[in-house]
Parts: structure tokens; sequence; C-alpha cells
């Protein structure tokens, strides 16, 4: 993740934080001084310190259960909203995912445990008194409540049977003992934000804008971890061969954006790449690009000035999943394909793959 910074190791696994993170220390430190002097300060950023030192054990204790089958995480990154693992694949055995998911909140609730006897288990203060103005420490009592009872928070918030929280993961993971992983996954999905409509309704009337914005990232959580998933299911073992396109149009890196036009006009295309007659492959020529470079400069503007020329280009034999990626990364839907000879062989294009998957899927529910 961009915009974070390596502060530890442990257990091979890197400890990074998020820049923002820096800032709420600053922030809260900064409106602490201000309310109540150093001492005050100090206090408050001590306390966001312990709280998100639970938050990385928490993370730890996924990481270290994924570790037992084999699965690396080489980081945990810090956010000002909570902490994430990096896991480098997420189980599919169902018994596996179970335990991993199951092994963060299962810290916490230990934790949660520690401090609740350490505070000599006194009573669990929910009331919001004081909260927002002073951050000081009252008393080391009062320290082990407070994260007592960010413990059993952090188990109850993670246990919600929602992607992407723990719980949404405990849910799939239950649902594949008895169906497969994909059905699992939408059925988990659509628990998810059913219960997200339920949260977002409860926290309108109540009113509680906290849980109007856990609703929202609880629904669109879900959403995402469905499509993602279906997405590599259908698109397990296919290879960049299997969906490129072989015919097309392409032009001249000479060409102006006139011609381009020209050639739009009369296919189903949407980019054209620029390549040379050797089959040099030079850039690749969208249509939002080539209708901007028309409106901007004409067209008798150069075509290739309009174009994308810093696209990685990738081989037929890739998998979708490492082309996707690229495809991600470069925020673009289509990439040349070359061969070995770095001649321009196919596109790969987002609207193709889209496709493909869909027959794919078809001819699957047809077995
Ligand atoms: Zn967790």
């Amino acid at each position: 993740m961009s915009w974070s910074f390596r502060i530890a190791r442990v257990f091979g696994i890197e400890l990074r934080v998020h820049a923002t993170f820096l800032l709420l220390l600053l922030w809260i430190g900064g409106s602490q001084a201000i309310h109540g002097g150093l001492a005050n300060a100090l206090g408050g950023v001590l306390i966001v310190l312990l709280v998100f030192g639970c938050v990385v054990l928490h993370e730890l204790g996924h990481a270290l259960a994924a570790r037992r089958f084999g699965i690396r995480t080489p980081d945990i990154t810090l956010l000002p909203i909570g902490g994430v693992a990096h896991l480098e694949r997420i189980p599919e055995n169902p018994r596996e995912e179970l335990v991993v998911a199951a092994a963060g909140p299962a810290v916490s609730a230990v934790l949660s445990a520690l401090f609740w006897s350490a505070s000599g288990f006194s009573t669990l203060r929910w009331d919001r008194q004081g909260e927002g103005d002073s951050w000081g420490i009252a008393s080391p009592n009062s320290l082990m409540t407070y994260l007592t009872s960010i413990n059993l928070g952090l188990v109850l918030f993670n246990l919600l049977p929602a992607f992407p929280m723990d719980g949404g993961r405990i849910l799939r993971a239950c649902l594949s003992f008895r169906m497969g992983r994909p059905e699992a996954t939408r059925l988990a999905a659509k628990i998810g934000q059913v219960l997200a409509v339920g949260l977002g309704v409860a926290g309108l009337m109540l009113p509680a804008p906290v849980l109007v914005l856990i609703a929202f990232f609880v629904y669109f959580g879900a959403a995402n971890e469905a499509a993602s998933s279906e997405l590599l299911t259908a698109s397990r073992g296919l290879r960049v061969r299997d969906a490129m396109i072989t015919s097309f149009g392409h032009l001249s890196p000479l060409c102006k954006l006139g011609d381009a036009a020209g050639l739009l006009q009369h296919s189903s295309q949407h980019d054209i790449p620029l390549c040379a007659d050797t089959g040099e492959f030079f850039g690749l020529l969208t249509r939002s690009s080539l209708i901007l470079g028309l409106q901007q400069s004409g067209p008798d503007a150069p075509a290739l000035s309009y174009a994308k020329t810093d696209l990685p280009a990738v081989i037929p034999e890739l998998l979708f999943s490492e082309a996707f990626q690229l495809m991600q990364q470069h925020q673009t839907p289509t990439l040349p394909v070359i061969d070995q000879k770095k001649r321009l062989v196919g596109l790969f294009s987002q609207e193709k793959v889209g496709e493909l998957l869909l027959l794919e899927s078809a001819k699957k529910a047809h077995h």
C-alpha cells in the first residue's frame, strides 16, 4: 500500500503504518494539548497507541493462523480505521478459512478477558461521559476498563456476519461445508447486505450516524467480495490467450487523429493500437483519448501524442488474474499482447473478458 511506512518486523511480517495514522496521532495529541496540556496530550497518544497495539495483536492472530496453513502474510498495515493483514491468499478450504477468520476475534476476546481481570473485574461503563473532552488517564484501573471495552468492541464488530468483517468469512466458511464456495459467497454476501440494510435503518431511527456509516461499509464490502470472488472462480486457470482479440485494425504510429476516427467509424473496436509494419507496438489510442484529442487539437494532430505509450505489454500465456492486476494498476480497459519477438498479436480488453466469463459460467451452469 502506498503512503505507508515500515515501522517494525514481527514473525517475518512487516508492520506498516499509513501516513494518515500518524496524522491521527498528531491530531489527538494536538487537540488534547489544547484542552489539558502536555499530560493530556501524552495520555491521549498513549491510549491510541495501546488501542492500535490491540489491533495489531488481532491481525497477528489472523496472520499466524494463516501461517499454520502455509500462507504468508507479507505485511500488516495500520489505518486510522483499523488494521489490515494482507494475506498472500485467502484459504479456500473452509476449515482453514474458518480458523484464520476466527483467530483474530479470538485474540481480541482473550485480550478483553485479560484487561478485565487486570481492572479487578470492574463494571464496564458504556456512557459517553467525558469522551472527546479529556483523554487523560484518570487511573490505571479506568485504563484497563477502557481497554477491556475496546477489545470487546473489536470482537463484536468483527463478528458481524458480513464481508469484509471476519464474521462474513466465518459465515462463508460454515456455508461452504454444505455447498460450493461460489454459492456460499453469494449467500453470505446476501445475508451481509440484508444485515447492512437493517443496520442502516436502525442507525437512521436511533439516530446513530456511526451505524449508518458501518451499514454503507458493509453493504459495499459484501457486493465487492461477491463480485471479486465470482470473477476469481470463473477465471481460474484462464490465460490471456483465451480472451484476447486477434482480429483488429491498427494504424501506423505516424498517422493522424483523423485517420483513427475513420477507423473507429467503421469497426466495433474501441481502442486502436499504433504499431509499425514490423509489428512493433508504439502505443494504444483509446476512444476517450481520441475524442479528447479531436476536441483539443483537431484531426490533423499526430495520433501518437494522444496514445498511451507506457502500457505494459502482456504475453498470451499470462494468467487472467495477473493481467487484471496490471489493468487496475495502469487504469486501462485494454492491454496490448505481444509475442516473443515483441510483435503485437492481440488486445486483451475488459469487455472481451466479461463476455468470456459469461460464456464460461453459462457452460458451468449447464453441467
Ligand atoms: Zn479480523
